[in-house]
């Protein structure tokens, strides 16, 4: 667990505790598992915020780098170093993908 505090993004007080939602994220191999959610309620401005952990990105930790960097553009099927790197159809899903998008 990581017990780190969280900030609220829009008022940046120290979030409190609120409740924790299941949600279902896709792993490799066509699976799915479901992980918990955890979300924070802002004292200061009663914002509800979920807590997003690298982990429910449904790859592997590289490859959250690699998703990263196709979202913001500085990955394309051109640029080199990076081994495994999405075909151009991943790409376009990942860049269409709402649920990524909210990850960032
Ligand atoms: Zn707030």
């Amino acid at each position: 667990m990581n017990d780190e505090q969280p900030i609220c993004p829009v008022c940046g007080k120290t979030l409190k505790y609120y409740d924790s939602v299941p949600r279902i994220v896709r792993a490799k191999g066509r699976q799915t598992r479901q992980v918990k959610i955890q979300r924070f309620r802002c004292p200061h401005c009663g914002g509800i915020h979920r807590s997003l952990p690298e982990y429910i990105f449904p790859y592997k930790q590289y490859e959250s780098e690699i998703i990263r960097g196709v979202l913001e553009g500085f990955i394309t099927c051109e640029t080199l170093g990076y081994e495994d790197y999405p075909c151009e159809m991943t790409m376009l899903r990942w860049k269409s993908s709402q649920e990524l998008q909210m990850l960032l």
